[in-house]
C-alpha cells in the first residue's frame, strides 16, 4: 500500500498517535513524568533525523497553587491585622501593617502574572524541568525565523474545572480574588480615614474570597493531574507531527524551530527559559503557540489575554493569521480577564510577536476538557487535529513568502 505524505489526513493521524501516547500518563510541572514526556519527544524528533534536538534543563516551580497559597495567605494577614490589630495598637499601625501585608500580596501577583521574578519565588517547591529544543533549516539561506511552541505538562484536575458550571464560577471568583487584594487596602485606608464602619465590612467580606483563594491552594494538589490529551498532548502531537512533514517539504528560507516547554501549567517557567536561553536569536522571529487543538469544530486566536495586565496580538502579526486563518473560519477569542494564561501571553509581555491558537467549539467559549480527569486520549478528534494542521502549514508557507 502506497502512504500520500502529503495530506493532512496522514499527518493528523499521525499528530493523534503521537498525543494518545503522551496523554497515557498525567505530566505534572517538573515531575518525572514531565521529563519522560519530553524524552519521549526528543526520541521522536532524533528518529525523524533531528539530530540536534536537545532537553535544555532549568529549575521551574512545582504548582501555581502554592503560590495561590502564599498570595492570598498574605491577603488574609492583612485582614487579620486590620481586624485584630485595631484594638491594640490603634487605627494607623494596624493599617500601617494591613497595607504591608496586602502590598506585599498585590505585589507578588502582579509580579508572577507578568511573568517575573517575584518576592519569596524560593521559598515554594521547585524542580527539576526541561524544554526540548530543536531546529529545522530551510533549503536556502535563513530570512526569517518561526519558532512552533506546545506544552509537555499538564493541570492539577482542581475541582473547579470539573464542570461548566464550576468554570464560569471559577473565572468570576478569580477575579473578585485577585483584584480584591488592590480593593481591600482601599476599603480598609477608606475605613481609618472617614470612620465608616461600612468600608470595613465590605472588606471583610472579600476575606472571604481570599480564604477560598488560600485554601483551594493549599488543598490542589492533594488530587490527581490531568492526563492532558487535549491540553496539551494535543499541541505536542500537532507539532511533531508538522516537524515530520518539515522535514519532507522543507520551507525555503524560514528556519522553523520548535519549542516543547515545562513548567506552563504553573506559570509558564519553559517559556521564560527559552527566552532566557534563545530570545536574542528569536528577536525577530514569530512564535505559534498551540494550545488544546485536539477537541472542537473551530479554531480561535487570542486577540488580548493577560491577569491584572492586558496584551493585544501584533497588528502585522492578526493579520497574517486571519488572512490564512479565513478558509478555516478562524475567530478571535478574549481570555478572561483573571484565571488564564498561555505561553503566547508570556511573549507579548517580553516583546516577542505571537500567536496562540486552540480549537474550540463554536457556540461556547469553555475550553474542552480544561484541567479536567475527564481529558482523556480517546476523547480526541482527528477532524480538529486536520484542521489545526492544515492552519498552521499555511501559516508557516504565508510567512515564508
Ligand atoms: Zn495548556
Amino acid at each position: 500500500m502506497n502512504i500520500d505524505h502529503t495530506t493532512a489526513s496522514y499527518y493528523a493521524q499521525r499528530a493523534l498517535v503521537y498525543a494518545q501516547t503522551l496523554a497515557l500518563n498525567p505530566r505534572g510541572s517538573a515531575t518525572q513524568a514531565e521529563k519522560q514526556a519530553a524524552e519521549y519527544t526528543l526520541n521522536k524528533l532524533k528518529s525523524m533525523g533531528i539530530e540536534d534536538a536537545k532537553l535544555e534543563p532549568f529549575i521551574g516551580l512545582r504548582s501555581i497553587w502554592l503560590f495561590i497559597a502564599l498570595a492570598s495567605g498574605f491577603a488574609l494577614v492583612g485582614h487579620a491585622a486590620f481586624w485584630l490589630l485595631r484594638g491594640p495598637a490603634g487605627d494607623y499601625p494596624a493599617l500601617l501593617v494591613s497595607l504591608l501585608a496586602f502590598g506585599l500580596s498585590g505585589f507578588m501577583l502582579w509580579r508572577k502574572f507578568t511573568f517575573r521574578d517575584y518576592p519569596l519565588r524560593n521559598s515554594l517547591p521547585h524542580g527539576q524541568s526541561q524544554n526540548v529544543v530543536a531546529v529545522i533549516p530551510p533549503t536556502g539561506v535563513v530570512k526569517h525565523r518561526v519558532v512552533l511552541v506546545s506544552h509537555l505538562d499538564s493541570h492539577r484536575a482542581v475541582f473547579w474545572f470539573a464542570t461548566n458550571i464550576l468554570v464560569i464560577l471559577f473565572a468570576i471568583l478569580s477575579i473578585v480574588t485577585i483584584y480584591g487584594v488592590y480593593l481591600a487596602m482601599v476599603l480598609y485606608s477608606l475605613t481609618i480615614l472617614t470612620q465608616v464602619q461600612f468600608f470595613a465590612w465590605l472588606g471583610l467580606v472579600l476575606a472571604l474570597f481570599h480564604f477560598l483563594g488560600w485554601f483551594t491552594g493549599v488543598t490542589a494538589d492533594l488530587g490527581r493531574y490531568s492526563p492532558g490529551a487535549n491540553d496539551n498532548a494535543s499541541g505536542v502531537g500537532t507539532i511533531l507531527a508538522l516537524a515530520e512533514r518539515m522535514r519532507r517539504e522543507p520551507l525555503q528560507n524560514t528556519e522553523i524551530w520548535l519549542a516543547f516547554t515545562g513548567c506552563e501549567e504553573s506559570g509558564c517557567d519553559g517559556m521564560l527559559s527559552l527566552i532566557k536561553a534563545h530570545g536574542g536569536s528569536l528577536k525577530e522571529a514569530i512564535f505559534i503557540d498551540l494550545e488544546m487543538v485536539g477537541i472542537g469544530d473551530g479554531i480561535r486566536y487570542i486577540q488580548d489575554e493577560g491577569n491584572l495586565k492586558r496584551n493585544h496580538i501584533a497588528k502585522d502579526v492578526e493579520a497574517i493569521v486571519q488572512e490564512a486563518g479565513e478558509p478555516f473560519g478562524i475567530n478571535p477569542a478574549s481570555t478572561p480577564p483573571v484565571g488564564a494564561f498561555t505561553e503566547g501571553g508570556t511573549l507579548w509581555e517580553h516583546g516577542y510577536k505571537a500567536v496562540c491558537l486552540s480549537a474550540q467549539y463554536k457556540n461556547t467559549p469553555i475550553l474542552p476538557e480544561w484541567h479536567r480527569l475527564t481529558d482523556t486520549p480517546d476523547r480526541l478528534k482527528v477532524e480538529a487535529l486536520e484542521r489545526i494542521h492544515s492552519l498552521v502549514l499555511a501559516l508557516l508557507r504565508r510567512l515564508d513568502q
